[in-house]
C-alpha cells in the first residue's frame, strides 16, 4: 500500500487540497490557518508546503494529507484512501482483501443498490405520480437520484446474481432475515433517496412509503401502520448521529452564505433545493445531535430552522435550541404560516422560502410568540402561568452571553405583563433547583439529550467475535472501560436474552472465518473502539475548551490544550 499513498501524495498538493476546508494565510514559506480540531481564535495550524506535512501547535495534531481527511471527516484509513485515491485518479490495487471486503464492499452495494432503485422508478406509476404530486420535477429527481425499492426479495435477488455474498447484503442494511429465517429486502415498495457521505459517496437510504401502500396494508386489516420514513441501519459506513442529508452538494453554499437553512426530512430539502434555496440540509428522521452541529459550524455561522408546522417540530426545535448556544450559533426560524412544513410552502409558492429566510426571526422569538398565544398563555389562570413561564425561563437560562439573556428577560417581561425583577429571581431559582426541576411541570415536555455511546456497533461487533473464544472475552474484560456501559453490564450480569441474540449473531457472522482471521478482525476491532472512545472525548474537550476560551480562564485552557495533545498522540499510535 506505500506505493499508492506514495503517488497519490505526490498527485494532491496539500495545500491546494485543505483550500478546500480552510481559509488559508501566508505565513513565509509556510501557511497558517485557524485549526479546525480544536476551535481558537488566533492560527496555530502551520501547513508546510515543502514537506507536505501540516501541524497544530495549539493541540499537537498533525500529520500528512491522510492523517487530515481521517480526523476531519471521521474516515477510517482504508476509507480515506478511497477517498483520496479516487480525487487523484490514482487506481488502488493493494488494498487488503480483509479491508475490501470490510468497507469497500459496503460502498459497492450502496451503488449497486442505487442503480437497481434508480431503473425502478421510472416503471412504477404510483411512485411518480406521488412525487409529481409533490412537485418534484424531473431534473431533480435525477440530481438526487431518486429510487423506487419494488420490495419483496427483488433487491437481494438482484444482488445475489450480480455476485454478492448475502451476509454483506444484511450487513449494507440493504435486507434483513425474517422470522421464518427468509431474506427480505429492508426497503418494501418505498421511494427511496440516497443519502451520501461529506465526500459525496452514497452510505445509506431513506424510503417513504407510498400512500396507496398505506391504504392497502389498512385494508388487510393490519393495525401495525408501518413508518412514513425508514432508514437504513446504522452500518460500518453509516451513522445516523453524524449524516446530514445534502451536505455533499451543499457545503460550498452553506460556505459562502455563512448560513444554513436546517429542515427536518428530504422532501423539504429537495423542494427548497428546487426552488433556489442551495445553502440547506435535512436532518432525515433521526435527532439533531452535537455531531451535526459541530460539521455545520466549519461552514456556517448562522442557522436558520423551519421543521414542520406542528407540536413535535416545536419540539424538535426547542430540543435544537439546547444545543445551539454550546457551538455560538444566530439561530433564527422560520414562521410557515398556514403550510404544514417547507416543501408543503414552496408547492404552494416557489418564492416563499427565500422571503421567509429574509425575515426569520431570532429563534428565541419565534419560540415565545407560540407560548404567547391566549390558547397556551391564559392570563386568567395562574398555574398555567407560571408553568409556561418556568418552561421558557430554562430556555432562557442557558444562554451564555448575559446581554443576550437580558433582552429575552425583558422581551418575556413585556408579553407576560411580570416584573423583570420577579422573572430574574424566578430564574435564578431555577439554577439552583436545577435537579429536581428537570423535566416536570413544563407544558410541552422536553426530552433530555441523549448520551450517544461512542462506537455503539463496534462494540456490538466485538462483543459477538468474544463469544467465540474466551481468550478474546478475557481480553475485553481487560478493556471493559472501551465498551459502552450496556455491554460493560453484561459482561458481569450477562442477560440471557441479549446474549442469546449476541451468539446468534456470532456464529452468524465468524462461523466462516478461521482462527487467524477472527484474531485479526479481533485486533482491528479492539483498536477501532479505542479510537471511537478517543473521539468522543475530543468532541467533549473540544466544548469545554471553547468555554474555558471565552471565559478567558488561561489556566484552564493551557490545561485542556495538554490533555487534548496527550489525546492525540494516543491518536497517532493508533492511527496506523
Ligand atoms: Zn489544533
Amino acid at each position: 500500500m506505500a506505493k499508492e499513498t506514495e503517488i497519490i501524495k505526490q498527485k494532491l498538493d496539500l495545500a491546494e487540497f485543505l483550500r478546500g476546508y480552510l481559509t488559508l494565510f501566508p505565513a513565509g514559506k509556510n501557511l497558517k490557518a485557524l485549526c479546525p480540531f480544536h476551535g481558537e481564535k488566533t492560527p496555530s495550524f502551520i501547513v508546510s508546503p515543502d514537506r507536505q506535512m501540516w501541524h497544530c501547535f495549539g493541540c499537537g495534531a498533525g500529520g500528512d494529507i491522510f492523517k487530515f481527511v481521517m480526523l476531519y471527516d471521521h474516515l477510517e484509513f482504508p476509507e480515506a484512501l478511497k477517498f483520496l485515491a479516487e480525487k487523484a485518479g490514482v487506481p488502488i490495487h493493494a488494498m487488503s482483501p480483509a479491508q475490501q471486503r470490510e468497507f469497500g464492499v459496503l460502498y459497492d452495494l450502496q451503488d449497486a443498490a442505487k442503480a437497481i432503485y434508480t431503473q425502478a422508478l421510472p416503471k412504477n406509476r404510483e411512485a411518480q405520480e406521488y412525487l409529481r404530486s409533490r412537485g418534484l420535477t424531473e431534473e431533480t429527481v435525477r440530481e438526487f437520484e431518486l429510487g423506487y425499492a419494488e420490495g419483496g426479495e427483488t433487491l437481494t435477488i438482484q444482488l445475489l446474481k450480480q455476485g454478492f455474498d448475502v451476509q454483506d447484503i444484511v450487513r449494507a442494511g440493504l435486507a434483513q432475515k425474517n422470522v421464518r429465517g427468509l431474506y427480505r429486502d429492508k426497503f418494501q415498495e418505498r421511494i427511496v433517496f440516497p443519502i451520501a457521505n461529506q465526500v459525496g459517496k452514497t452510505v445509506a437510504f431513506t424510503g417513504r412509503i407510498l400512500p396507496g401502500t398505506v391504504e392497502r396494508i389498512k385494508a388487510q386489516g393490519m393495525t401495525m401502520e408501518p413508518p412514513k420514513y425508514l432508514n437504513s441501519p446504522d452500518t460500518l459506513i453509516f451513522n445516523k448521529s453524524k449524516i446530514l442529508y445534502g451536505l455533499d452538494k451543499s457545503k460550498q453554499a452553506i460556505a459562502e452564505t455563512n448560513t444554513v437553512l436546517l429542515v427536518e426530512g428530504q422532501m423539504d430539502f429537495l423542494m427548497a433545493w428546487q426552488s433556489g434555496v442551495k445553502n440547506v440540509v435535512a436532518v432525515s428522521g433521526t435527532a439533531l445531535t452535537p455531531n451535526h452541529l459541530e460539521r455545520l459550524r466549519r461552514f456556517a455561522d448562522t442557522i436558520i430552522v423551519s421543521f414542520d408546522n406542528d407540536v413535535a417540530g416545536l419540539k424538535a426545535l426547542e430540543r435544537a435550541l439546547d444545543y445551539f448556544h454550546d457551538f455560538d450559533f444566530h439561530v433564527k426560524a422560520i414562521t410557515l404560516g398556514t403550510h404544514k412544513d417547507p416543501a408543503d410552502a414552496c408547492l404552494a409558492d416557489p418564492e416563499f422560502l427565500k422571503r421567509a429566510m429574509a425575515k426569520a426571526k431570532p429563534a428565541m422569538q419565534y419560540v415565545l410568540d407560540i407560548y404567547f398565544t391566549p390558547t397556551i398563555y391564559k392570563t386568567e389562570d395562574i398555574p398555567t402561568q407560571k408553568r409556561v413561564l418556568r418552561h421558557l425561563l430554562e430556555k432562557v437560562r442557558p444562554i451564555r452571553s448575559a446581554v443576550e439573556q437580558n433582552i429575552w428577560l425583558q422581551e418575556i417581561a413585556k408579553k407576560s405583563g411580570i416584573s423583570e425583577r420577579a422573572l430574574t429571581e424566578e430564574l435564578g431559582a431555577l439554577g439552583a433547583s436545577e435537579e429536581e426541576e428537570r423535566g416536570s411541570g413544563t407544558p410541552i415536555p422536553t426530552s433530555s439529550r441523549e448520551p450517544h455511546a461512542p462506537g455503539e456497533l463496534i462494540a456490538r461487533r466485538i462483543f459477538a467475535l468474544a463469544l467465540t473464544k474466551a481468550q478474546f472475552l478475557d481480553i475485553l474484560k481487560t478493556n471493559s472501560a472501551l465498551l459502552p456501559p450496556e455491554f460493560q453490564k453484561l459482561l458481569t450480569e450477562p442477560d440471557e436474552e441479549r446474549m442469546g441474540f449476541l451468539e446468534l449473531e456470532s456464529s452468524y457472522e465468524f462461523q466462516k472465518m478461521d482462527d487467524a482471521a477472527r484474531e485479526k478482525e479481533f485486533n482491528d476491532l479492539l483498536k477501532r473502539l479505542e479510537r471511537a472512545v478517543l473521539q468522543d472525548r475530543q468532541a467533549t474537550l473540544k466544548i469545554k475548551l471553547k468555554k474555558a476560551q471565552e471565559a478567558h480562564n488561561d489556566k484552564e485552557v493551557a490545561e485542556l490544550l495538554k490533555e487534548f495533545s496527550e489525546l492525540m498522540k494516543k491518536f497517532d499510535m493508533l492511527s496506523r
